[in-house]
């Protein structure tokens, strides 16, 4: 353990997880992690793409320190009186898999990592809406690259889209999304419509120089969802 880190772990914890619950009215076990400066929201991502194997080993520190960490934040949310509120956690991959968190994949661990800890100044209904939105799989994401010249990982093959796998870039044939028609962002109505109706898709995002970051760029959706939404 590190020299300079006077401040007492169980300090650092409780600062991160009032930021969280400042900010979003609940508190995540990432967020303490994030928050105490242990692990970084690019690592967070991969893990989230099913690029890491667990999010333990994308933590900077060791295993009982972290589960340390994890005790003193269940101790503070249970003594704010916040709710329990177990999250399912998918990977942003075709395969949707469970994500895991722990090395061990011991079930009771992953279920407190999983929990999330909801403000009780929240009504019911605003609780509820939240466990909701938690629990939908979360979208997956499709890269427009800025260097075209890439080779999917899986067929040696390229394309205009790509998605971010372990090994490398993959295309969407491999991937399984080839099917799926490109709907550029600009008409909201339309790409409302079309996601509702489409039971697949992907977010098309390209990373931008200038500001630093992937934005959006439009949807894949079914084709036949495009065409129901298309019609008035
Ligand atoms: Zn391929």
């Amino acid at each position: 353990m590190s020299r300079k880190n006077k401040v007492p772990l169980a300090d650092r914890v409780a600062r991160a997880a009032e930021a969280a619950l400042a900010a979003r009215q609940f508190v995540s076990s990432i967020d303490i992690l994030i928050g105490i400066g242990w692990l970084d929201l690019e690592a967070v991502e991969r893990w989230r793409r099913g690029q890491i194997d667990c999010l333990e080993d994308a933590v900077r520190t060791n295993l009982p320190r972290i589960s340390e960490a994890m005790q003193l934040f269940r101790s503070w949310a249970t003594a704010q009186g916040l709710f329990a509120s177990e999250t399912a956690y998918v990977a942003r991959t075709p395969r949707r898999q469970m994500l895991r968190f722990s090395r061990s994949g011991d079930p009771q661990i992953e279920a407190s990592y999983r929990t999330h800890w909801v403000s009780p100044e929240l009504s019911e209904k605003k609780r509820e809406r939240l466990a909701d939105k938690a629990r939908r799989a979360p979208e997956l994401v499709v890269i427009q690259p800025l260097n075209t010249e890439w080779t999917c990982h899986r067929c040696g093959g390229t394309g205009d889209l790509l998605m971010m796998e372990d090994p490398g870039p993959a295309c969407l044939r491999c991937v399984g999304l080839d099917d799926l028609e490109y709907l550029p962002a600009g008409d909201a109505l339309l790409t409302r419509r079309a996601k509702a109706k489409s039971t697949r898709y992907a977010v098309v995002v390209r990373f931008s120089r200038t500001r630093g970051r992937y934005e959006r760029q439009g949807l894949l959706v079914e084709p036949q969802a495009l065409a129901e939404a298309k019609t008035p």
